[in-house]
């Protein structure tokens, strides 16, 4: 057997169009969401993912703005530009880029977040919204996972679900997501014990560690969907060989680039999973076009005006 792969370039590509589509009507309405991004110092990484950010913006139609304060800016600082931000009516939408700098206080600057500008959902508001079941904005990348299922015509509702990972940002939300879907939920970690014997009870299994490769085919149940969150950079030539071994299209891209992206399931999963989602190609793609979603959910919800039914769940 061989899993179904499912394509989340593709997903994500819709979820865009349907927002463009959304951004459109509000501007014959008189009016454009508009996101800022707070991009502090220059970590190489999170430049890159501000600008994919910035150009999802531009894509759909959505205003978007960047502010970038010092590497050595005081907690005090970016506390101003928050609160900025927060009475700025045509900024619909705040997202503060992680990680911030050592002398920052993280969680102050995020707590700072006007809940209802919250695109990231991290607020401890939204997150009580989300375990209330309440209208509010969801994390984007477990959002994404959601959208996957819905969209790929995964049953949910009475299934047996595993989240392997407990963090704020994807394993907590996604097993909330699942909850509120109806799925019987276990929610693994590093002390759980008999991971694979856990893992094998799923029908929909979610893999959220950050650990390469690190769920192989004796975690899984035969034709269960796989989700894999993880996103793991492979640049040691023994480890790829380990994972990729006579993928001929792989082995092009790693000699080319010196590294490869893989995610938290192994490749040999795809030989028993009933469906599965790619790395690259799979879970990512969905975390900016949920990103462009929640912009629009939250101009909308700051009029007051219906939002949106994509991520009810
Ligand atoms: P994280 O905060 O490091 O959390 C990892 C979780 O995995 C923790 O709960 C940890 O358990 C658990 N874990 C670690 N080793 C384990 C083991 N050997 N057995 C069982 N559980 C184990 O990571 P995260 O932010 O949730 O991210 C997880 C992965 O998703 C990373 O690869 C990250 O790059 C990726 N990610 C992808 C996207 C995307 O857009 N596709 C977005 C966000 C994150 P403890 O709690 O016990 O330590």
């Amino acid at each position: 057997m061989s899993a179904l792969i499912l394509d989340g370039t593709r997903i994500a590509q819709d979820i865009r169009n349907e927002v463009a589509a959304e951004v459109r009507i509000m501007a014959s309405a008189g009016v454009r969401p508009g996101l800022a991004v707070v991009l502090v110092g220059h970590n190489p990484a999170s430049e890159i993912y501000v600008r994919g950010k910035v150009k999802a913006c531009e894509e759909v139609g959505v205003y978007s703005e960047k502010l970038t304060p010092s590497e050595k800016a005081p907690t005090s600082e970016l506390l101003a530009v928050v609160e900025d931000l927060n009475r700025r009516d045509d900024i619909d939408g705040i997202l503060v880029q992680l990680p911030l700098p050592s002398q920052v206080d993280s969680k102050r600057v995020l707590l700072a977040v006007d809940p209802a500008k919250d695109v990231d959902g991290f607020h401890p508001m939204n997150v009580g919204f989300l375990s209330t079941q309440r209208p509010g904005l969801v994390p984007c990348t477990p959002a994404g996972v959601m959208e996957i299922l819905r969209r790929s015509n995964i049953p949910v509702a009475g299934r047996e679900a595993v989240v392997v990972g407990r963090s704020d940002i994807v394993g907590k939300p996604a097993a909330m997501l699942l909850i509120n879907a109806n799925a019987t939920v276990t929610v693994c970690h590093s002390k759980t014990r008999d991971l694979p014997g856990v893992c094998r009870r799923a029908d929909i299994l979610v893999a959220a560690i950050g650990r390469a490769g690190m769920i192989t085919r004796e975690f899984v149940k035969p034709g269960a969907a796989v989700i894999d969150v993880g996103m793991n950079t492979v640049t040691d030539p023994t480890e790829f060989q380990r994972f990729f071994a006579g993928n001929a299209k792989r082995e092009e891209t790693f000699l080319k680039k010196g590294s490869t992206l893989i995610g938290d399931v192994h490749p040999e999963v795809a030989q028993v999973a009933g469906a599965l989602t790619p790395v690259p190609g799979g879970v990512g793609p969905l975390t900016i076009a949920m990103l462009m979603f929640n912009a629009v959910k939250a101009a909308k919800m700051r009029r007051g005006s219906g939002v949106p039914e994509l991520s009810r769940a």
